[in-house]
Order: C-alpha cells, then sequence, then structure tokens
C-alpha cells in the first residue's frame, strides 16, 4: 500500500513534487497539501488541500493525522509543533533540522561549529554591536533579519556609516545578524541528497544569476573548473553528513574571487535551481525528494545534458491576470505554476532549455535570450 504524504506548502515546489508523486504510486498514495492559498498550485495537479496557514497549529496536527510521512517544501512550517507530532507521523527532513535552518544564525553557527566555510557573521542585539562589527568587517556589510526571510528580503546592505540607524529602523523587533560582505566572482548551489539510511548524492554544482535577489536563470553545469566545482560537492556532502533527516536540500554557496567556497545558505527542501533536474538529469530534484523520505535507494544525480532554466517573473509594473504564454522552441520546456494572478517578482513558471544537440553553453545562452522575448507576461486582454 502506498503512503499518504503531507506537505506543508502546496505552491510550484509542492505542485512538482505531488507531480513526481503521482509517478510513484505503489508508494504514495495520495498527497495533501497545507496551504493558505485556495486552490493553490498543488491543488491544481491533484493534491488535496487543508486551507491554512503553514504555522496553524491544529492544521498542522490535521495534517500529521492524516498523513503517514510529512516534508516540506518552504521553510516557514512550525518546528516547535512538528518536534511535538514526530511520535504520531514520520517527518523529513527532521523538524531538529529544520529549527537550525529557519535561524540564519543558528544555520552560520552550526556550520562553522562543524569546520564548513561560510563568510564571518555575527549576532546583533545593540547598535553598539553592529557598529563594532562594521570596523572589524569594514563596509559594505549585510545586516540580514534572522527568520523568515527569503529571496533577499530582509536583508540590508550598509555602505556607510549614515545608514545605520535606517537599517535599524526597517528591521524594529526583528532578531538580527549581521554578515561580511563577500566579494564572490559567482553564485553557484548544490542539489544534495540524503535518504533515510544515510545514503547521500549531490548533483553537480550549477550557476545561478540573481536579479534584484531573486533567482533569474540557472546553468548547469556551472562555469568553473573541475576542482571548485569538486570542492563545493565535498562541502555539500560534508553538510549533508552533519545534518540530520532526509530529503533534498538546496546549498547555496559563493565563490569568492580566490576560488574559495563560502555556504551562503541551505534551504531544507527542493530548491528552484534544481529546477533543471526536471529534463536534464536521470532523476529530478522531485522524485529524488521523495525517493529519499521513503526510504527507498537514491536515484542516479547524473546530468545527461547541460541546461539552462529561466525563471519567469511576474514583470514590475503589472499585477493582474495574465496571458498564459506559448513556446516554439526546439528542446525548451515550459512549466507554468498555474496561478491566477502575476504580481511583482512573482515566480509564475519557469523554461528549461536543454542542450540536446550539444552546441554547447554559450549558444544555449544565446538561444534562452531569444526565447525570453516570447515569455514576456502581459494583461490578458479578454479580461
Ligand atoms: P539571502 O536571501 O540571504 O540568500 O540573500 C539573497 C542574495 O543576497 C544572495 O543570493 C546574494 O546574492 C546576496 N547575499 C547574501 N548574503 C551575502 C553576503 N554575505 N555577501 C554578499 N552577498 C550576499
Amino acid at each position: 500500500m502506498g503512503k499518504i504524504l503531507g506537505i506543508i506548502g502546496g505552491g510550484q515546489l509542492g505542485m512538482m513534487l505531488t507531480e513526481a508523486a503521482k509517478n510513484m504510486p505503489l508508494d504514495i498514495s495520495k498527497v495533501i497539501v497545507l496551504d493558505p492559498t485556495k486552490n493553490c498550485p498543488a491543488a491544481k495537479v491533484g493534491a488535496e488541500q487543508i486551507v491554512a496557514d503553514f504555522k496553524d497549529e491544529s492544521s498542522i496536527r490535521e495534517l500529521a493525522d492524516r498523513s503517514d510521512i510529512i516534508t516540506y517544501e518552504i521553510e516557514s512550517g512550525d518546528s516547535i509543533v512538528l518536534k511535538k507530532l514526530e511520535s504520531k507521523c514520520q517527518i523529513n527532513p527532521s523538524p531538529e533540522t529544520l529549527s537550525i535552518i529557519q535561524d540564519k544564525l543558528s544555520q552560520k553557527k552550526f556550520l562553522k561549529e562543524n569546520n564548513i566555510p561560510v563568510g564571518k557573521f555575527s549576532e546583533i542585539t545593540l547598535r553598539s554591536e553592529l557598529e563594532e562589527k562594521i570596523e572589524e568587517f569594514g563596509l559594505p556589510i549585510l545586516l540580514k533579519t534572522r527568520r523568515d526571510a527569503y529571496d533577499g528580503r530582509g536583508n540590508f546592505k550598509i555602505t556607510s556609516v549614515e545608514q545605520i540607524s535606517d537599517a535599524l529602523n526597517l528591521f524594529e523587533g526583528r532578531s538580527l545578524m549581521v554578515e561580511e560582505f563577500v566579494d564572490f566572482k559567482m553564485e553557484v548551489s548544490v542539489i544534495a541528497v540524503r535518504n533515510t539510511v544515510g545514503e547521500i548524492k549531490t548533483y553537480p554544482v550549477v550557476e545561478n544569476i540573481h536579479e534584484d535577489n531573486i533567482l533569474k536563470m540557472t546553468i548547469a553545469p556551472a562555469r568553473i573548473n573541475t576542482e571548485i566545482s569538486k570542492n563545493a560537492e565535498e562541502i555539500a556532502h560534508k553538510t549533508m553528513e552533519v545534518l540530520h533527516g532526509a530529503g533534498v536540500f538546496g546549498i547555496e554557496m559563493f565563490v569568492t574571487q580566490d576560488d574559495q567556497i563560502l555556504i551562503n545558505e541551505i534551504a531544507p527542501r527542493v530548491h528552484n535551481s534544481g529546477h533543471h533536474t526536471l529534463q536534464s538529469s536521470k532523476t529530478s530534484q522531485f522524485e529524488q525528494h521523495l525517493r529519499a523520505i521513503l526510504g527507498l535507494n537514491l536515484g542516479s544525480t547524473e546530468l545527461l545534458h547541460p541546461a539552462i532554466m529561466y525563471n519567469i517573473l511576474g514583470p514590475k509594473n503589472f499585477k493582474g491576470v495574465y496571458k498564459i504564454p506559448t513556446i516554439d522552441f526546439d528542446n525548451a520546456f515550459l512549466k507554468m505554476y498555474g496561478k491566477l494572478e502575476s504580481k511583482p517578482k512573482r515566480k509564475i513558471g519557469h523554461v528549461n532549455l536543454i542542450d540536446q544537440d550539444e552546441i554547447g553553453i554559450e549558444k544555449l545562452l544565446v538561444n534562452m535570450g531569444k526565447l525570453q522575448e516570447n515569455i514576456i507576461i502581459k494583461s490578458d486582454s479578454t479580461e
């Protein structure tokens, strides 16, 4: 009998997990998601839905009652409530791991204690501590809220001491930390996976290009030499050894000017920079996550073809119902997330362009440029 899978969050990641689960009917009989948006993307592809906030205790309890195994597609589930439910229901990654990762300060401390390379950082509770750290790390410096921050929200880059008050006022009442500003030459990530019996695998390192702090494009594999990519994969492997719990993790890293790898952040879930695996790799990150939490043997992480993933984001100057784009381009795969409305910077779909014809990454980038012109989000004039 297949298991009932509960997912905290039913956005696009929950949607693609649900689709992967449908291809494993003997292992998973049903998916239930907990998400505050009625008819969320995962519900649109067949998941049952509990409509409630991610942190609503009674709804998390209901999800645990109705599921054999719980996982997440977002990191903002209530780890304290989840910890209490561990005796009732299998939860992966473990609520303990989730709670370490949810707090950016405890995450960085954990990595440092385990000798995994990270940039300089420090907790900030007083203005004087921030001033001291500016002296120590130099400017610019990055003030970050420790919790519930993603896509750069919750980050303030302080470039002069005159900005200290503005930065502290903006985050008043939030717990804070500060990080040295890493002068990186590239942002990369490794999708890593560990199953419930401790088997660990990593996907090849990918290169991430951000715009306004949001991932715009992923290039697989990253355009770095084998020594750097080997180092990044080893660091990802070591990180998986020290983290408890099972599942896919997105490990974001900086490549510094002198080719060192520093971890920026870990996501305890499938990751945007792993979407290319849907068509480029032997096993998609979504199937891989399910295999890991179910205790199955992990699938191969081999990259069959180089690929570029381009995120379709809501344009800055438009909010509303949009015309669904279509594409007719060789080796391009469009995935829309079924979101009704476009909002500025909202992730509403992605395109994977796969190098099946072995033209090389640079030509593939040129083709992605052409393709982008066909997928500009516009108002649906029939509205
Ligand atoms: P975060 O949400 O903290 O991952 O930050 C979003 C983006 O801000 C990252 O993808 C980086 O481009 C940038 N960033 C975060 N931390 C640092 C840092 N310590 N130094 C330089 N850039 C950073």
